[in-house]
């Protein structure tokens, strides 16, 4: 099994204020099981800063309205950043599909990598049901989302 994990859970400071989301749990367990892990940052490898300024799909449409080009990503100030998310995306499905990669552990509520829950583009800290830009293009490429250890743990032990 090899798993695409987002690069701010394993420790790495890729998040848009310069710090991360460490999960010691999950590093834990990816060693422990020997499991083939890629970490990797969407945004940075679209072409964005870090620290760099926060940034949320626009309100009203989803990451799909976004990969189709009826939507936008757009930073606090209303910069269009859409293009960076979805250059950023390509590059990582590119390298899932060239090495196999199956299976995506992503960081929550992120616009990228968010799974389920996402920020509606109020940039008030409401959240709504939907995926980042990430999680989208990979879910439409059959790449499996990984919720959780718990989850992790039940796809590696049947993969
Ligand atoms: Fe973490 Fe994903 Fe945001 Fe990069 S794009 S900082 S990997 S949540």
């Amino acid at each position: 099994m090899k798993v695409l994990i987002s690069a701010c859970l394993l420790g790495i400071n890729s998040r848009y204020d310069g710090k991360n989301k460490f999960d010691k749990d999950l590093l834990s367990f990816l060693i422990k099981n020997k499991i083939d892990f890629f970490p990797f940052c969407a945004e940075q490898l679209g072409g964005l800063t870090t620290p760099r300024e926060p940034s949320e799909t626009e309100n009203g449409y989803s990451a799909q309205d976004v990969i189709e080009g009826r939507g936008r990503v757009l930073t606090k100030s209303g910069k269009d950043v859409t293009k960076n998310y979805i250059d950023g995306a390509n590059v990582i499905l590119k390298f899932c599909k060239s090495i196999d990669i199956t299976h995506a552990i992503l960081a929550e509520k992120s616009p990228s990598c968010g799974y389920t829950k996402v920020y509606d583009g109020t940039f008030t800290g409401t959240l709504i049901e939907g995926n980042g830009i990430l999680t989208q293009i990979l879910k439409n490429n059959g790449i499996v989302i990984v919720k959780d250890i718990q989850d992790l743990s039940r796809k590696s032990l049947t993969y």
